[in-house]
């Protein structure tokens, strides 16, 4: 049966570029969306730009713009990597839109009808200076337990302790270092602790859709049957602050003039937005599609650090606005580099841009998150080795090898005609068997299980060519008897027919080369869809390459340090203030270089050995080749950050960064300069 499907990722937040969690989670869905759609289904995959809230505002007056420019910014770079990666979303909006701000309205008017928004006084923080209330993150002191200087208003860094804002010695603001007032103000409340919420949740968290999928996975139920308190029969839920006052860019509540949505409420009517937008441009009725009694089944994709917003607020602001629920919310976990999680700032993560930028394949990114994804809410990790070893060992040697070993014999004895001696129908039989097993495991997110199979395939493919030998076969072909013709066109279009199959079972992940398959080498009409993995070809076109292997060089590439902030005109812009405390944390020692060597394989990284005085020599990779021959620094004097985590890089262990000069922009040829101190200082000694 034929079903409708609304399908969204999480709404990227717009301050900033696409990471590699984010792609991640892009292929997720994609791989999905594509699987549903070749069985039939009917998808609307769509995404928006998450556009409100004090980051983006404090951000773009830091930049002397408006939000709305700083966030068109983001959004004009949103394709390079959608379309790079073959993330093919119907249609991609912005929270920030007519749409939205009109279904917002409509929801907290429900909801307000519904008698589940109070408005209560609450006093908060106000930033004198700036004239705004500050959001936690906003303000810094000292910590109530530790004494910690320069923690955050909900927590301290140095001893986990969690306390409000208010507990904080010495609070000031992280925007302009004020001390902060307490004020009060009216806020408005989203009574998630109103029994008829806490009933709705208890079943729903509980419940399936009408295709039989939990709206949960095990894991995120028992986390919302904690929160619902359904083990001790006392639910943990409090009511959501929906509001904040002006200054604030977002959407202005009705009736309120000053108080805007907190960019939560908002954001996942974002979701509606997008789709609301693309029904209009495709003449397809909106409300129809979401009718609360309708068939179509409304589908997230999120990461396991936005589960309470989906699995709580969501379900129950859409529910009692009279909307339409979820049908399901996944939840993945996070990706790790080489097991650490990633930074921005350390830039040990994945540049995606990076990744496309040095013509690295997108699909055997695809393959290799498919390859690790499963249905739980797991981390998984890249890790250089492994993405090569399964790109070139099993996506080109095992599934790409099988076309180019088998389609020559046919095109050179055969004339591109397949035929094949005894039971097709039983071929016919299995292949459609495999792939209803991968489709499932698909449906089912299981994407691990569905590429170990599908290798599993190939390995049998190959073994049934290499044992049958259709080299030896084709040895004196041309005046051979017909029966050993017959059995060297019977194994390779065998062989063929299993790469037609396999094709299909991995078009979800690699839908470009699938199509090319498809079309190019098999001459079909159209992509493929499930329901070709069991039609056996019966002829081949000539083969033509059709994937390249990884070198090892690329990861080496992907690796390096990442480029350079974007090009700022007169250069680049002076970082965020910071506390005299703020330095103190960072420790800088003068060391000597006691060696430096070419890096073996890297066109940008000399191996420092350097002396800090401790007794032990340290290893220090830095990007400074371009800059120095390693004869010319080995013996000098230094800086360097000695208290930086180590950091594993391709090609070995870096234990700090040593301090050099260069422009912000790389392409701008003004040199790299090591910094070197006065005469006179030692080894060890702090730099303050
Ligand atoms: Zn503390």
């Amino acid at each position: 049966m034929s079903r409708t499907l609304f399908v969204t990722t999480a709404l990227p937040y717009a301050n900033g570029s696409f990471h590699i969690g984010h792609i991640m989670e892009y292929i997720q869905a994609d791989i999905w969306v594509r699987s549903m759609r070749m069985a039939g289904h009917t998808v609307h995959f769509v995404g928006a730009d998450d556009a409100h809230g004090a980051p983006i505002m404090l951000k773009a007056e830091k930049e002397g713009i408006t939000p709305q420019a700083l966030v068109a910014r983001y959004a004009a770079e949103r394709p390079q990597y959608l379309n790079g990666f073959h993330i093919r979303f119907d249609h991609w909006h912005s929270t920030d839109s007519a749409e939205n701000v009109a279904l917002s309205h409509d929801i907290y008017r429900a909801l307000k009808a519904q008698g589940l928004i109070e408005t209560r006084s609450i006093e908060q923080f106000y930033d004198p200076v700036k004239g705004m209330f500050l959001a936690d993150r906003y303000i810094k002191g000292e910590c109530p337990k530790c004494h910690a200087k320069d923690q955050y208003g909900d927590s301290c860094e140095v001893c986990g302790a969690v306390y409000a804002p208010t507990d904080l010695i010495n609070p000031y603001s992280a925007l302009t270092g004020a001390t902060p007032v307490l004020k009060s103000s009216d806020h408005f409340f989203f009574k998630l602790s109103d029994p008829r919420c806490v009933e709705f949740l208890q079943q729903w968290t509980t419940g399936s859709n009408a295709a039989g999928t939990k709206h949960l996975q095990p894991e995120m139920l028992a986390k919302t049957r904690e929160w619902l308190g359904a083990d001790d029969g006392e639910a943990k839920l409090g009511d959501w602050d929906i509001s904040r006052d002006a200054p604030y860019f977002g959407i202005e509540i009705p009736d309120a003039p000053g108080k805007y949505f907190y960019v939560w409420l908002d954001a996942p009517v974002g979701y509606l937005a997008s789709l609301k937008s693309y029904c209009a441009l495709k003449g397809l009725d909106f409300d129809a599609l979401l009718d609360p009694a309708g068939s179509t089944e409304q589908v997230h994709f999120i990461g396991k650090d936005i589960v309470y917003f989906h699995a709580l607020f969501w379900p129950a602001m859409l529910k009692f606005a009279g909307r339409k629920t979820p049908d399901a919310v996944n939840v993945h976990g996070f990706i790790t580099v080489s097991g650490e999680k990633m930074s921005k700032s350390r830039g040990t993560g994945i540049s995606p841009l990076r990744y496309l930028e040095l013509g690295m394949n997108a699909e055997w990114m695809r393959y290799y998150i498919a390859a690790k994804l499963n249905a739980r809410v797991e981390d998984i990790d890249f890790n250089p080795d492994d993405f090569i070893a399964r790109v070139n060992s099993d996506l080109v040697g095992k599934y790409v090898n099988i076309a180019s070993r088998a389609a020559s014999f046919i095109t050179k004895h055969f004339d591109g005609v397949l035929a094949y001696a005894g039971d097709t129908a039983a071929l016919a039989a299995e292949y459609a068997e495999q792939a209803e097993s991968i489709r499932a495991a698909f449906e089912a997110r299981e994407y691990n299980r569905a590429i170990r199979e599908i290798m599993a395939y190939a390995d049998r493919i190959n073994q049934a060519f290499d044992t049958a030998q259709p080299w030896v076969l084709a040895k004196g072909i041309a005046t051979a008897d017909d029966e050993q013709k017959a059995r060297l066109q019977d194994i390779c279009s065998r062989s063929l027919a299993g790469f037609k199959a396999l094709s299909v079972m991995l078009a979800p992940v690699l839908p470009a080369l699938a199509e090319r398959v498809a079309l190019e080498l098999f001459g079909a009409q159209a992509p493929f869809t499930w329901a070709d993995a069991s039609a056996l070809p019966q002829g081949v076109a000539p083969f033509k390459h059709l994937m390249q292997r990884v070198e090892p060089q690329m990861l080496d590439d992907l690796f390096e340090p990442p480029a350079a902030p974007a090009v700022v005109p007169g250069g680049e812009p002076l970082a965020d203030t910071i506390s005299i405390d703020d330095f103190a944390r960072v420790d800088l020692r003068i060391a000597q270089i006691v060696n430096c060597e070419h890096v073996e394989g890297s066109t940008k990284l000399l191996r420092l050995t350097l002396d800090v005085g401790e007794g032990r020599h340290r290893n220090v990779f830095s990007g400074i080749k371009s800059a120095y021959q390693p004869e010319d620094l080995i013996g000098k004097l230094t800086v360097m950050v000695a208290n930086l985590a180590p950091r594993k890089m391709k090609f070995g262990v870096s234990e700090g960064m040593v301090l050099a000069a260069s422009h912000a922009d790389e392409s701008v040829d003004a040199g790299i300069y090591v910094l070197e101190p006065f005469p006179g200082a030692k080894p060890g000694m702090r730099v303050r």
